[in-house]
């Protein structure tokens, strides 16, 4: 028995820049297929998960997710801007974050809120990639991919860690064979990525309210999207456990019911319990 219609789940991604590479595809809300209780959201997420969420919840004009390889070879950047704006769907686009006070003495939580339309405005500030001058010579330089950061990972697993002197070397697409770059042209790049790839390090100036302190954090936003979505999830496998025992439903059949409608059976269950 199929106690609902489909959910249709799926937001339009016109007005969404801030995906940039992925702005293309529209997004679709976490939580109304089965596959979506699949998906390893466990902390830390790493940037496997996040290709499995975007290519769950991303499609484009015709119904078809993106490819994998397009996933891996978007921009950092781009990806968390999706994961973010895919986690915006679950409320009303605020997010909160407890940070600590670094003041000696101090330590208190500071519990601030960040908002999709703070984190779609700093993400539109980025570019693929740009030119960086340094030492007199003109180089251009891109963001780092999901892919660059699976390989940097699997590189760090094998204790083979590239240094940062790598990787931003790594950014250099007209590098010249061999050219090792000095600390003061491999800073010029890292300022020019600040610059130009604003969400990889979004930085939040807070004063603590205890102290008076004011200090700058940068709250991870993959973190903040994928706790919003880890808490949607447990809640509904604990809809598909009561609901499973109660009335016999498959997955599927709970999934596709609007969650207002779940919520009145689990009442009726707990009522009658
Ligand atoms: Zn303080």
């Amino acid at each position: 028995m199929l106690p609902g219609a489909p959910v249709d789940a799926t937001v339009p991604s016109g007005g969404r820049p801030a995906l940039g590479r992925l702005a293309a595809f529209d997004l679709r809300q976490f939580g109304t297929v089965t596959d979506d209780l699949g998906i390893d959201l466990g902390a830390p997420v790493g940037p496997a998960a996040v290709t499995d969420l975007l290519a769950a919840c991303l499609t484009d004009g015709h119904g078809v997710p993106p490819s994998r390889p397009e996933l891996w070879s978007a921009p950092v950047g781009d990806r968390t801007a999706a994961m973010v704006a895919i986690a915006a769907l679950e409320g009303d686009g605020t997010f909160a974050v407890v940070l600590r006070c670094p003041a000696p003495e101090c330590g208190e939580d500071l519990e601030i809120e960040v908002t999709w339309d703070e984190v779609s405005a700093v993400a539109q500030r980025a570019s693929d990639s740009f030119d960086v001058d340094a030492a007199g010579a003109r180089y251009q330089v891109r963001r780092p991919t999901g892919a660059d950061q699976e390989r940097w990972l699997a590189a760090a697993v094998a204790s083979r860690a590239p240094s940062g002197r790598d990787l931003l070397a790594e950014l250099v697409q007209d590098r010249p064979p061999g050219r090792a770059f000095s600390d003061d042209e491999l800073a010029s790049i890292e300022a020019a990525l600040d610059d130009h790839d604003p969400l990889v390090c979004f930085g939040l100036d807070v004063v603590c309210p205890a102290c008076g302190a004011a200090s700058r954090h940068e709250p991870s936003l993959l973190a903040m999207a994928a706790a919003v979505l880890r808490t949607h999830q447990r809640r509904l496998l604990r809809d598909v456990d009561a609901l499973a025992r109660a009335y016999g439903w498959s997955e599927a059949a709970i999934l596709a019911i609007p969650a207002w409608r779940r919520a009145a059976y689990r009442d009726l269950i707990w009522a009658g319990a």
